[in-house]
């Protein structure tokens, strides 16, 4: 009996724990990768790194000062109804992070006065990928059931033979795995520069997007997406350490809960610990800032030989919008034979299968439908006469496959 009590007091503290901190194991799961140093201590390669810190307020020559856009997928995977999340839930996700990183989001203004000069708008934003790595549409999220009850921080998640999913090609897309972590981890993270295959952020489900709760604004998906854009926690790690960014002050550990007022560690007066930096394991609600120089590190790596340079060119993020994909291990081969393509004035569809084949929707590549057809032949011409050159995708049905041709004369 006494052993069951201390047993159920174990459970308790343990899912106490799992809710009440926040729980990075990017750092423990960079050291278990064995070849690649601690996250305390990687640095960007020579190509994208200046001498000595980054100073928080001047901008290198050569980096790109456009808004970067980066294309996204979501593996969501789920062993539980209700870790299989919704589109919405996945589509605030995306828009908590649009917010944080281009410094639009609602609680920027409680940025102390002392840090308000140094936050950033780091002009990066986040699309939920319109192209899948084979060219067809997509909604950008992959839904998949698993088997597997609690994924820990050894990439099972990433692996389709593992029971979770494959990466999609890391130099066109920020992979996203959400899924039931073990030991109350909330998130962790690559850092650029790892194997491709395994490149990207891994998020508990219940903290991916405006869940509510002390983690439920979203912001363990900016924290993690800031590792994987090669930020490092605010106190570097270790006690009074340097997180290799100038304008972030050295804090002695890091902080929890919702601090207040100024934190006072390691010299770092006036304004004391920077709690509220996005890098920082203070809850969801109580933090709200990135700095200049944070920015100017993550912006870094896009630069011309810069470990994330690849993704300025994918173009993966534009066009039409569809529903969740559905297990694309498994789609059905050959539905349509599409020709000639690129295509000069008459399309034609040939259904490998028998009727009804039912409506077909041609839709341009801001997906919108210009063109609605019903079939009842195994082999329809389409006249595409009147559409302008350009890229185009059919639907057929109510499948959730899509096929891409060219208007081209
Ligand atoms: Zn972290």
């Amino acid at each position: 009996m006494r052993r069951i009590a201390i047993l159920l007091v174990f459970l308790f503290l343990w899912a106490d724990q799992a809710f009440s901190q926040r729980v990075c194991a990017t750092e423990e799961y960079i050291r278990g990768l064995g070849g690649l140093a601690p996250v305390s201590s990687i640095r960007p390669p020579a190509a994208t790194r200046p001498l000595g810190n980054i100073p928080g307020n001047t901008v290198a020559s050569g980096v790109p000062s456009a808004v970067i856009v980066i294309p996204v997928v979501v593996h969501v995977l789920y062993n539980k109804e209700e870790q299989n999340i919704s589109a919405d839930q996945i589509r605030a996700q995306i828009d908590i992070l649009n917010k944080d990183y281009r410094r639009q989001n609602a609680d920027a203004q409680l940025t102390p006065e002392v840090f308000r000069d140094l936050a950033a708008d780091a002009r990066i934003e986040f699309r939920l990928a319109s192209e899948d790595p084979k060219g067809m549409p997509t909604s950008g999220i992959v839904r998949k059931k698993t088997t597997i009850d609690f994924f820990g921080t050894d990439d099972r998640i990433k692996s389709s033979r593992m029971g979770g999913d494959d990466a999609w090609d890391a130099d066109q897309y920020l992979n996203i795995w959400t899924g039931n972590l073990a030991g109350g981890v909330l998130g962790y993270a690559s850092l650029p520069g790892g194997s491709p295959d395994k490149d990207g952020v891994v998020i508990r489900y219940n903290v991916f997007g405006n869940t509510g709760g002390a983690f439920g604004k979203g912001r363990t998906a900016t924290h993690e997406i800031g590792h994987w854009l090669g930020l490092r926690h605010i106190w570097g790690d270790t006690r009074c350490g340097d997180d290799g960014i100038d304008d972030t002050p050295p804090q002695v550990a890091p902080s929890r809960g919702c601090p207040s007022g100024v934190q006072a560690s390691c010299d770092n007066a006036p304004g004391g610990s920077m709690y509220m930096n996005f890098m920082d394991f203070t809850n969801d609600e109580c933090t709200n800032m990135f700095t200049l120089g944070q920015a100017q590190k993550m912006r870094l790596l896009f630069n011309e030989g810069g470990l994330r340079h690849a993704l300025l060119s994918s173009a993966r993020a534009d066009g039409i919008p569809l529903e969740d994909v559905i297990d694309p291990a498994a789609p059905a081969p050959g539905e349509i034979k599409l020709y000639p393509n690129p295509s000069t004035g008459t399309l034609n569809l040939r259904f490998n299968a028998d009727p009804p084949y039912g409506d077909i929707v041609i839709y341009n590549h801001l997906g919108q439908a210009v063109k609605q057809l019903r079939i009842t032949e195994s082999v329809a011409h389409i006249s595409t006469i009147d559409l302008a050159n350009g890229v185009y995708y059919v639907r057929v049905g109510s499948s959730k496959r899509a096929y891409k041709f060219i208007m081209a004369r």
